[in-house]
């Protein structure tokens, strides 16, 4: 691939780092970006969703009839840089700009449309993702959530788990059950559900980092609009579908690896060792050294994704290979700042004492969850065995 960027591309990349330069001030603390909940971490969140809005750099891969900039793959990958350059990140306040917003474009009806993109591009209206149940991860299409029509409307019965944000959303995009005879990949609808309908209750889960960042929720005879359905009733897995390939399709990059090492060395170059420092430690370096190798090796294959985009062809197994590997490598060198740290690794997040806040820990205790969100770590080897090694289904 060529690894120039075109002067129009260059353009871009300078009047997006003048606009950061001007509010990164707005941007939320890293700290805050970690705390999920009761650290103002959210309202963080939403407060910098606004400001990037005001400027248009929100949802800039929306079309730009529908407020966004058109950004193409290779515009994408310099917006990201350009925040990964400050540290930052694109904000985190649920899935409307992500995944509802661009499936609504595609699938949703005039009036879908209008209620609710224009909210979301400002911010204004939260969405979660209602997809797993208890019984219904991997294997997603065996969900059973079931929604039968009554007049106007259908009425929805079930529970969702692992709903990130729920807490916080106005609405939430459902995968629910609408015919049960019918093979389990075709007899599903996909609902846009009121938060605030009666007979929706949330329910947080508190992680293992202390956080509350997901949710189980319950709908007990919750009536929604039939104009509220997206698609054809009973063909929601191909909607489903559209707006997982929304998630899976990062813009290529080294999903935050290079940014990791650069903060390992950091904390390496102050920790003490023996009247000196870890760093001056062979072992130490080699080890960081090898991170560095592979943080750049998943760099160059999310450019080869991207090549592939730019060409124009149908996404490659890169995106399973990025997301394994990059989840993986970023298991390892949380494990890893556990180790440099000592005793010091014991102390939890914000305690006192404890060294870049405590930070590292609470990355250690979140790093799993990596590997299980947006299809498990197993189930990419699945896929890569299948797809790429061509070896029989397991
Ligand atoms: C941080 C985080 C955020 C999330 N946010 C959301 C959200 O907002 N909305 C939402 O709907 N869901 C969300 N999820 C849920 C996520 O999509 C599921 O956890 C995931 O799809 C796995 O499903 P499961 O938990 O039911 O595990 P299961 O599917 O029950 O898997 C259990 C174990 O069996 C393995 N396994 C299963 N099938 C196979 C197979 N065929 N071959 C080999 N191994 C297999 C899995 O890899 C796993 O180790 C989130 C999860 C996490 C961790």
């Amino acid at each position: 691939m060529d690894f120039n960027y075109s002067a129009e591309d260059e353009a871009f990349r300078q009047e997006f780092r003048a606009w950061l330069e001007a509010n990164k001030q707005f941007a939320p603390h890293r700290a805050e970006v970690l705390g999920d909940e009761g650290s103002g971490g959210w309202n963080a969140q939403v407060r910098w969703a606004k400001k990037l809005s005001e400027g248009r750099w929100l949802a800039v891969n929306w079309p730009k009839e529908y407020g966004g900039r058109s950004l193409n793959v290779m515009q994408t990958i310099i917006y990201n840089e350009e925040l990964a350059r400050l540290g930052l990140t694109p904000p985190m306040i649920g899935m409307g700009i992500s995944l509802l917003g661009p499936t609504l474009i595609h699938w949703g009806t005039e009036e879908q449309k209008r209620q609710h993109l224009p909210k979301i591009l400002k911010a204004e209206e939260i969405w979660c993702q209602g997809y797993s149940e208890p019984g219904s991860g991997s294997d997603l299409a065996s969900l059973q959530t079931r929604a039968i029509e009554d007049g106007d409307n259908y009425v929805v019965n079930g529970q969702k788990v692992w709903t990130s944000a729920a807490h916080h959303a106005d609405w939430i995009f459902l995968l629910t059950r609408t015919d049960p005879a019918a093979p389990k990949h075709k007899g599903i609808s996909y609902l846009l559900v009121d938060m605030k309908s009666p007979g929706v209750t949330v329910r947080p889960l508190v992680q293992i980092t202390g956080g509350k960042g997901f949710n189980e929720v319950f709908f007990e005879d919750v009536r929604v609009p039939k104009k509220n359905l997206v698609g054809e009733k009973n063909s929601g897995w191909q909607v489903a579908i559209t707006t997982l390939m929304f998630e899976r399709s990062g813009g290529g990059g080294d999903r935050g690896a290079l940014f990791q090492v650069r903060e390992l060395v950091n904390l390496a170059k102050k920790l003490p060792r023996g009247g000196k420092t870890a760093w001056d430690d062979a072992g130490v370096r080699q080890k960081i050294s090898e991170f560095t190798c592979e943080a750049y090796a998943l760099k160059y294959t999310g450019y080869r994704q991207l090549t592939r985009r730019l060409k124009g062809m149908p996404p490659g197994p890169e995106g399973s290979m990025m997301k394994l590997c990059g989840t993986e490598l970023n298991l390892r060198m949380q494990l890893f700042a556990m180790e440099l740290l000592g005793p010091y690794s014991q102390f939890e997040y914000h305690a006192p004492m404890a060294i870049d806040q405590g930070k590292w820990s609470f990355r250690m205790l979140a790093a799993r969850g990596g590997t299980i969100a947006a299809g498990t770590n197993q189930i990419q080897h699945n896929i890569i065995g299948e797809r790429v090694l061509g070896l029989p289904k397991g």
